[in-house]
């Protein structure tokens, strides 16, 4: 399937100069929802996975279906303030600004294996700052599902020795 028909770009959104890729028409239509998530749940399938992490917003959209999916738990990557219980937490440069993003503490058990989810690549960022966080609970980092990849602007470097997945490139 051609997965690019279904993501919208919206030039000089959220600033002037930024192209966003906007998966929401990915999302709308069920059989591009469906095969995007099988996509992924095929990549997981041989590296026996015991959680997905993701990142908010779009991290849940992508990470959640697979999960269940495959039988497993989610454990969500939230900004600051948002998570209830005792936290985990790492500060984080974005694309546009800078945040701090926490997990709770006991969302992971040491030794077990991650595949981190999110819908986009972009500077990497935010996905370093989730790898930080897998990993001082302990977690293995066993593989990062991403449906677009921005390759220029580089994410991948931040990320080298992890085994990364994406759908769409641009
Ligand atoms: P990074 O941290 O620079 O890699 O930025 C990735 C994060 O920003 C992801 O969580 C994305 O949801 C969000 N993001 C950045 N650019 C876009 C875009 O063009 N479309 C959708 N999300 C974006």
């Amino acid at each position: 399937m051609n997965l690019e028909q279904y993501i919208a770009i919206v030039p000089d959104y959220p600033k002037p100069g930024i192209s966003f890729k906007d998966i929401t028409p990915l999302m709308n239509n069920g059989d591009a929802y469906k095969y995007a998530t099988d996509q992924i749940v095929a990549y997981a399938k041989d590296k026996q996975i015991d959680l997905i992490v993701g990142p908010e917003a779009r991290g849940f959209i992508i990470g959640c279906p697979v999960a269940y999916s495959l039988g497993i738990g989610f454990a969500p990557v939230r900004k600051e303030g948002k998570l209830p219980r005792e936290t985990v937490k790492v500060s984080y440069g974005l694309e546009y600004g800078s945040d701090v993003l926490t997990i709770h503490k006991d969302a992971i058990q040491p030794g077990q294996r991650v595949l981190i989810t999110d819908d986009l690549l972009a500077t990497g960022g935010t996905i370093e700052a989730t790898i930080q966080l897998v990993e001082q609970l302990g977690g293995v980092v066993a593989g990062i599902a991403f449906l677009i990849e921005l390759s220029y602007l580089e994410g991948r470097k931040k990320l080298q020795g992890y085994d990364i997945m994406t759908l769409m490139n641009y």
